[in-house]
């Protein structure tokens, strides 16, 4: 099984793809981790990434399609897959199916975790995170006994600055202008299934397994 996971920031994607992965026994591919990793082996396309990374700049897609290219080419991945956080843009998803048909492979299904932009909102401006211990709370869903204390440390909790919502606002118009594309090319094939994200991580992970069918 062939799968993409789409989802904006809080909606739960890296649990998901955790639990899928676990499940169904699919390769992970995330790109970020693959750039990563790249960079940490000093390859060719991780030094490529690397000049783009250091200046703050995103990581062009000529270099992205030869990391999916060699990654997509190898064994493991006839086992099936799940992208997580890729194709980003309209191109991306071009070019991606391009690869696939070259390699005699195809997208089985698009999960998309849907949820409501207040609750996101709340979800994301809500959270504190230990500056000791990195220990994760939220003002609502897990507050600490004592305000701004961490339970475990005592550590004082702070905000992230990707937390804020402005800078959260700014993610989300960013992955809307993007995503929306990609959900729409694969609509035509009819391969997008919406889950709604907005329940317990069990009730999502079920209403994905009743999705695929399993
Ligand atoms: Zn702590």
């Amino acid at each position: 099984m062939n799968l993409l996971i789409i989802g904006a920031p809080g909606t739960g994607k890296g649990t998901m793809s955790s639990l899928i992965v676990d499940e169904y026994k699919v390769v992970h591919v995330s790109t970020g981790d693959m750039l990563r990793e790249a960079v940490a082996n000093k390859t060719e396309v991780g030094l490529k990434a690397n000049e783009y990374m250091t200046k703050g700049q995103l990581v062009p897609d000529s270099v992205i399609h030869d990391i999916i290219s060699e990654r997509l080419a190898k064994n493991d991945i006839k086992q099936g897959f799940l992208f997580d956080g890729y194709p980003r843009t309209y191109e991306q998803a071009l070019d991606l199916a391009d690869i696939l048909k070259g390699l005699n492979m195809k997208i089985d299904c698009v999960i998309n975790l849907n949820l409501d932009e207040e609750v996101l909102k709340k979800r994301i401006t809500g959270r504190r995170v230990c500056s000791k211990c990195k220990e994760i709370y939220h003002i609502e869903n897990k507050p600490s006994k004592v305000d701004g204390i961490c339970d475990k440390c005592g550590g004082e909790l702070i905000q992230r600055k990707d937390d804020t919502l402005e800078s959260l606002s700014t993610r989300l118009e960013a992955y809307h202008a993007s995503t929306k594309p990609v959900i729409d090319y694969y609509q035509q094939f009819g391969l997008v299934k919406d889950v709604n994200a907005d329940q317990k991580p069990e009730a999502v992970f079920k209403d994905i397994k009743a999705v695929l069918g399993a």
